[in-house]
């Protein structure tokens, strides 16, 4: 079966890693130019040698199946151990830990986040810089071989036997609605409209040979600020001392017109109230915005297909499932697959890892 992904985030890449490797011919289409969505890492200073993970900074792994795969990142020198719990600014002083927050491991790529996205590249064709608009039911035009039609935004078009879209709920809405034809996929407008997610600022800072803190990370109850990352306990990045602030999802929004200097000097405000670190002088910073940062009511089960329908299709992501953003990602994009694989009988050579 030849299978079109749109998305690569971990969903995506890893319902097509596990299809891929089964025997399906599977291409994703990555609107970006780079891997993992939003276990991203960005690559600043002036030789680009300094990585910065301004998406999500580590993941905790609580089922089976997604420890399995922590396992083989653990194995493969792609993930370590970052830390079991992280102080908590509770509003008016840190303690050592959030109360109800449990003791666990959570993992960190020491080469990146993204590098996750890339590992799990390796085994599936990916197309860059290739955004989706839409896809098209051909289904029922007879002189058709393919079941569906993928409209991409520079006007070309591919067809495929199966879409499975892993993108965060709003943009999949968006390509629903962009379908050119009556779609089977409408009905599931109704069921994904009402997830919304909660927007976020990252500041990444360049403090340069000032001494890094001794924490690794503050969670924080701040009207302002939602966590404090300390990027040299992740690599050492040529002596530099970075530390990642992500903002509340109420100063997100409230700043979403400011420009970048307001947003930056009242996030750096909010660390020194909470740190007492002044990084008012940085070497560099870089702002970014993501409107997506983690969903606020999910969907049960792990993915959605339209209902009676022969022609495969499904809704993966991080909006599916009672798991934490990464997990539920993993989970929603692996279960599918699982799914399809009993489903959809391979015709090829399964290949091993
Ligand atoms: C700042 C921040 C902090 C976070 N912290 C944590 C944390 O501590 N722990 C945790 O577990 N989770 C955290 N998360 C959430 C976690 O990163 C996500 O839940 C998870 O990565 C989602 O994966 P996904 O594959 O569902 O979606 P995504 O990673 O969003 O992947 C979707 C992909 O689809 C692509 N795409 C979208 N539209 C199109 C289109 N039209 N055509 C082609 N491609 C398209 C996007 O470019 C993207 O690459 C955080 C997220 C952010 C932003």
């Amino acid at each position: 079966m030849i299978i079109g992904v749109i998305g690569a985030g971990i969903a995506g890449l890893t319902a097509a890693r596990k299809l891929a490797l089964a025997g399906h011919e599977v291409t994703i289409f990555e609107k970006s130019n780079g891997l993992g969505g939003r276990m991203a890492t960005r690559y600043a200073g002036e030789q680009l040698d300094i990585k910065t993970d301004h998406g999500a900074p580590c993941f905790t792994a609580r089922s089976e199946e997604f420890r399995q795969f922590v396992d083989e990142l653990l194995k493969n020198g792609i993930a370590d151990v970052w830390a079991d719990h992280f102080p908590y600014f509770t509003g008016e002083m840190i303690l050592e830990k959030h109360p109800d927050i449990p003791v666990e491991p959570h993992y960190f790529a020491p080469g990146g986040m993204n590098k996750i996205g890339k590992y799990l590249s390796r085994w599936v064709d990916v197309r860059f810089n290739a955004k989706v608009n839409g896809f098209t039911y051909l289904g029922d035009k007879a002189h058709k071989k393919r079941n569906w039609m993928i409209n991409f935004s520079d006007f070309s078009v591919m067809e495929v036997d199966a879409v499975i879209v892993a993108t965060p709920a709003p943009q999949a809405y968006g390509l629903i609605e962009n379908a050119q034809d009556e779609t089977p996929f409408k009905w599931i407008i109704r069921n994904i409209d009402t997830i919304s997610y909660q927007p976020c600022y990252t500041l990444m800072v360049n403090l340069g040979n000032q001494p890094a803190p001794e924490w690794k990370a503050i969670q924080c109850n701040h009207k302002s600020l939602r966590w404090i990352g300390n990027e040299a306990t992740k690599r050492r990045n040529n002596g530099n001392t970075v530390i990642v602030v992500q903002s509340s999802a109420a100063f997100a929004s409230a700043y979403i017109n400011s420009n970048v200097s307001e947003v930056t000097r009242s996030l750096l405000m909010a660390v020194k109230e909470i740190t007492g670190l002044d990084a008012s002088k940085p070497v560099w910073s870089q702002l970014h915005f993501w409107k997506y940062r983690n969903p606020r009511n999910v969907m049960p089960g792990y993915f959605v297909e339209p209902v009676e329908h022969a022609a495969p299709a499904a809704l993966i992501g991080d909006y599916f499932g009672e798991a934490d953003g990464v997990e539920s990602a993993y989970l929603s994009g692996l279960k599918l697959a699982e799914q399809w694989l009993d489903k959809y009988p391979v015709i090829k050579e399964p290949v091993t890892i």
